[in-house]
């Protein structure tokens, strides 16, 4: 909402509370509140708030405006989300949390399940899933590190 749009809807709300004194400062904490709010979700949260029989004698505040509203900000993040279903695992889930968290954990978790697989340790997806990613990424350097000795115990043996 712009400060005008606020001020617009305090003009509205005195028209109904007659015994509100408006003032700037009034003004500037409303405005501070509402800001990031959509200005016509507002409005009608003041009509839905005016036709509430209890609150005949009780002036609003600006968070009772806001109620079940959520801010311009989040809609923004909202509308670049998505549904999606990682092609490793097939589970469905929000792209941001794909991209934030689970892609490099998934590759991480498959990688770990072949790898124990060769030798003969059989665990599920969900076995390993229940580890964080850094206890799973350490598990894999420990994997890595035994392997590379074994590879070189062996060329010893060769030579
Ligand atoms: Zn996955």
């Amino acid at each position: 909402m712009s400060e005008s749009e606020v001020s617009n809807l305090l003009d509205r709300v005195k028209l109904h509370y007659q015994h509100l004194s408006l003032s700037d400062e009034l003004l500037e904490e409303w405005f501070r509140v509402l800001k990031k709010y959509n200005s016509d979700e507002v409005f009608n949260n003041l009509d839905k708030y005016l036709m509430i029989e209890k609150n005949r004698d009780r002036i609003p505040n600006p968070f009772d405006l806001t109620d079940g509203l959520i801010t311009e900000n989040q809609k923004e993040k909202l509308k670049n989300d998505y549904l999606i279903d990682c092609n490793l695992c097939h589970k469905t889930m929000l792209l941001s949390e794909y991209n934030s968290t689970h892609y490099k954990k998934c590759l991480l978790i498959k990688a770990l399940i072949r790898k124990l697989a060769k030798e003969g340790t059989k665990v599920t997806y969900q076995d390993l899933d229940n580890y964080s990613y850094e206890r799973l990424d350490k598990l894999y350097d420990k994997y890595l590190e035994k392997n590379k000795k074994i590879r070189i115990e062996g060329i010893r043996k060769l030579c």
